[in-house]
């Protein structure tokens, strides 16, 4: 692959570099062809946030932890794209708060699922669930691949984390009793509408920060993680987030006026 340069001080890097991983995942086989176009509608949320975390993201990120750590048997499902992103964060979360990675793949190839599970080693994984090896049950009411899942895994758990999520999967995971985490750019995607707790930032920040959070709150009692749990209201959340894209487009709105007004 050419892989392009990217000079230190180019003020979208990290954007940038973030497409380039998504382009490397792409060509290992780790990321289907349409988490690319996926991975284009992130970036224009990311932009209405202003490319960096605010405080209603963290906040439901505490929720997220506090729901996976107070958890009898949490689970983080695994797609392309995050994998491409976070393999290392997806592992040390799923160590901390004793989630098992359960690969599930909307595209599914053979050729896929090992690229996932190479990587998922790669980056320090033991045990990987979802893989064609493995028993698996069905999720009623879905049609696509998506409808398996691992018995150990997604099937037995009460919390599932479902980063970059499709809405139809979200809503079935509800049907049947789950409490959904995600993580999603757009506050108004059927994912983010439907989940229990909806993180709207980028995956590249978020699963870091998750991590840290998981490592300082893993020692609370957890009626403390309960209540963190159960204080968090995801409508309002969203409705900051909302709120907070609008103020973003206004300023930018202000901005234009000013440059108009001196041109
Ligand atoms: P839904 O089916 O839930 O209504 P959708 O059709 O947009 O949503 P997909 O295209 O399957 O769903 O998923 C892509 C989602 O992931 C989009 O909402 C997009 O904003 C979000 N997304 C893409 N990249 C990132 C990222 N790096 N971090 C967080 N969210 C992202």
């Amino acid at each position: 692959m050419t892989k392009i340069e990217i000079p230190p001080d180019h003020p979208r890097r990290v954007s940038l570099e973030t497409r380039e991983a998504i382009i490397d995942g792409h060509e290992k086989d780790i990321v289907a062809t349409a988490g690319l176009l996926a991975h284009g509608r992130g970036e224009a949320f990311d932009y209405l946030i202003g490319e960096s975390t605010p405080s209603f993201a963290e906040e439901a990120m505490r929720a997220a932890v506090a729901a996976m750590l107070s958890a009898k048997h949490p689970v983080i499902s695994v797609n392309g794209n995050i994998c491409s992103l976070v393999p290392h964060e997806l592992v040390e979360l799923s160590q901390i708060t004793g989630a098992p990675l359960e690969i599930n793949l909307f595209y599914y190839r053979k050729e896929r699922e090992d690229a996932i599970l190479k990587a998922l080693r790669d980056a320090g994984a033991d045990e990987v669930l979802g893989t064609h090896d493995r028993p698996s049950d069905t999720i009623p009411e879905l049609s696509s691949n998506r409808r398996k899942v691992d018995p150990d895994g997604i099937g037995a758990a009460d919390v599932v984390l479902v980063p970059l999520e499709d809405g139809d999967r979200t809503e079935a995971l509800k049907k049947v009793g789950k409490f959904v985490i995600t993580i999603d750019l757009n506050p108004m995607s059927r994912t983010a509408v439907h989940a229990d707790v909806t993180v709207v930032d980028n995956v590249v920040r978020a699963m870091p920060r998750m991590v840290q959070l998981a490592r300082e709150m893993q020692s609370l009692p957890v009626k403390d993680l309960e209540r963190i749990r159960r204080d968090f209201d995801n409508r309002a959340n969203r409705r900051s987030a909302l709120t907070h894209m609008i103020a973003h487009l206004e300023e930018q709105v202000r901005l234009a006026m000013q440059i108009g007004e001196s041109s």
